[in-house]
């Protein structure tokens, strides 16, 4: 068999993942410092350079729809499109950040986490988008972090629970 007709989609950490995980990682422990959910995104563009970055802020702005990934590509502004883009993202994404991404069309995602929350990664791959989970231990432990104390706001955020108002 021809080796070079097999065509394998393998997720990969690119040595330019780095700085913009990082930072995801600093809007994360930013967010969790104001006391808002500690989910950090960023996004690149081909050359590698960070065109935006953003923070939950539920918490900070009563705004239910501030999530990480939304935040980041507020503040990344307008673009013509996203076909070279990476975003990064400390947890999973849910299946709102999940349709923004698809709506976008941004081909690649590097998922910080999974295990505080798991969300639709299979719904991004099948859709063609390359999703690397680093399973990253600090963006782990500060998501245990906030939920051990805020349980309520947490599950709210992902829709699972609401609080009185
Ligand atoms: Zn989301």
């Amino acid at each position: 068999m021809d080796s070079s007709l097999i065509v394998t989609m393998t997720a990969m950490w690119q040595t330019s993942d780095s700085k913009a995980f990082s930072l995801a990682k600093s809007q994360a422990q930013k967010s969790f410092d104001e006391g808002g959910l500690p989910i950090g995104s960023t996004l690149v563009d081909g050359s590698g350079e960070i065109i935006g970055a953003g923070h939950n802020q539920r918490v900070q702005l009563a705004d239910p729809t501030a999530h990480g990934e939304i935040s980041c590509l507020r503040n990344a502004g307008l673009r013509g499109n996203y076909q070279d883009c990476t975003i990064f993202t400390t947890l999973a994404p849910c299946s709102m950040c999940t349709g923004a991404i698809l709506l976008f069309k941004i081909p690649r995602v590097v998922v910080g986490e999974a295990t505080a929350f798991r969300g639709d990664l299979d719904r991004l791959r099948e859709a063609g988008v390359e999703v690397l989970v680093v399973d990253d231990a600090e963006c782990i432990e500060l998501m245990q972090r906030f939920m051990a104390v805020n349980e309520e706001t947490w599950k709210e955020d992902i829709g699972e629970g609401y609080l009185p108002r």
